[in-house]
């Protein structure tokens, strides 16, 4: 059981991780976004907003794939070492040009990788399968099948067939493919923008030196790459007053400027803490969750102006990233577009090496760091509170310790997610 869940109305206590997703996903689901035609130069890390499909065949004509002698493979058929087969050179397909004539029977024409096969040959036997004899003529010794060592006309693509799916996050093999088929713009999402200001009366730009009581911005500047890492682009409000009626205007600001407003510090409840009432002065849908069953990061603010989450993320950094990763990510990737079934996390397995405590129907994320012995991975956490950010810059990655476990023991097998 969670202790100290939702009451009957809804307003108080701590809500699980996967069920504050669910509700800010689900405020969400109408969202189409906006879309731009962009060169296909500039298209790297972007979502794409409709299918493609291949407008021609990909080979144009049937190529070598290897250096040898274009042939008709039947013309090979049944010859080896103590049986070879002669086949008269008649012909050299030059790279860059279209073949000229055509390979008969008991004939070849020379070819490389790359080579357009001329008309009569079906199969490219390597260079390494045949004994030449002189200028003219080689001796076969290996049969093949027709087809082998060419890729056919469309086998890569062929006309018609999808090229890549809408929601696709562009590779650099997947711009690869698009400039295979000649496609030089491509029809985008527009990038998310997403607005940070640092609120407190206690923060001071990391650039300064604090006197006594400061402290620098940490998360502006690690809550932007998180951002940029995201695909979405951060637009920075600086660092703003926590009193309301200097934060208030900033937050508004933010809100009609960007489609995701993040603010950090400000979000439990104390006697500072505006964060759930500016959320609900925004106007409505107003606070969508507040207060989540999660370490670090459990004081997180998650509301809605109109169509922009704004999230009151927890001022100390490391549950601040933490919370980003859990809520943040997916909305941007829901906004862009992004079809997340797409592409896994990346994770790797490893041997905890030590016991692992935690509180019944809270989710904790550990941060470790992994050494590796002969292809076993061991995984150390890191012990420390969520205000020490080394402790977030010395993990690897992290693991789960779900609702529903008191713990992990020593020596047990957890899976990883990488810090990339
Ligand atoms: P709060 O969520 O406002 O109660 O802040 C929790 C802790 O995080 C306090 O020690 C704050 O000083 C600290 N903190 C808040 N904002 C930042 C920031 N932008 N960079 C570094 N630390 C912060
Ligand atoms: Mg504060």
């Amino acid at each position: 059981m969670i202790e100290n869940t939702r009451d009957m109305l809804g307003r108080t206590g701590l809500i699980p991780v996967d069920e504050a997703l669910r509700i800010l996903l689900h405020h969400l689901q109408h969202h189409t976004p906006e879309t731009e035609t962009i060169p296909l130069a500039e298209a790297l890390d972007r979502v794409l907003a409709a299918p493609v499909l291949s407008p021609e065949d990909l080979p144009a004509h049937a190529r070598s794939t290897m250096d040898g002698f274009a042939v008709r493979a039947t013309d090979t058929f049944g010859t080896s070492e103590s049986m070879p087969g002669y086949l008269q050179i008649t012909g050299e397909v030059r790279m860059g040009e279209p073949p000229k004539g055509e390979v008969k029977g008991g004939s070849c024409f020379r070819i490389a990788t790359g080579g357009l096969l001329p008309d009569g040959a079906d199969a490219v036997i390597m260079l390494e399968h045949t004994v030449p004899v002189d200028d003219t003529l080689i001796e076969v010794v290996k049969g093949l099948g027709s087809g082998s060592n060419i890729i056919g006309k469309g086998e890569d693509i062929a006309k018609g067939a999808l090229a890549l799916p809408a929601g696709r996050l562009l590779r650099p093999q997947d711009l690869g493919l698009l400039a295979g088929l000649g496609i030089s713009e491509v029809q985008v999402t527009r990038t998310v923008r997403v607005g940070i200001i640092s609120t407190g009366d206690e923060i001071i730009p990391f650039s300064e030196t604090p006197r006594a009581g400061k402290i620098r911005d940490i998360n502006a500047i690690a809550l932007s790459g998180l951002i940029r890492r995201a695909h979405a682009r951060p637009v920075d409000y600086g660092i703003v007053s926590d009193r309301k009626e200097i934060f208030m205007p900033v937050l508004e600001q933010a809100v009609r400027e960007n489609d995701i407003v993040l603010f950090s510090g400000g979000s439990s409840v104390g006697m500072r803490d505006l964060g759930e009432q500016a959320i609900t002065d925004l106007g409505p849908p107003g606070i969508l969750v507040h207060g989540v069953a999660l370490k670090p990061g459990k004081p997180v603010i998650i509301g809605l102006s109109n169509e922009v989450p704004v999230f009151g993320l927890p001022g100390h950094p490391v549950s601040a990233m933490v919370c980003f990763d859990l809520f943040v990510r997916p909305a941007i990737d829901r906004l862009s577009g992004l079809s997340t079934d797409l592409l896994p996390e990346a994770s790797i397995s490893a041997r905890l090496d030590r016991n692992m405590n935690s509180a019944a129907g809270r989710r904790d994320l550990i941060r470790v760091q992994l050494s590796r012995q002969d292809d076993i991975w061991t995984a150390e956490p890191i012990l420390g509170k969520s205000g020490s950010i080394s402790t977030l810059s010395r993990a690897h990655g992290y693991f789960i310790i779900p609702e529903s476990s008191q713990g992990v023991s020593q020596g047990a097998t957890i899976t990883v997610y990488l810090y990339l």
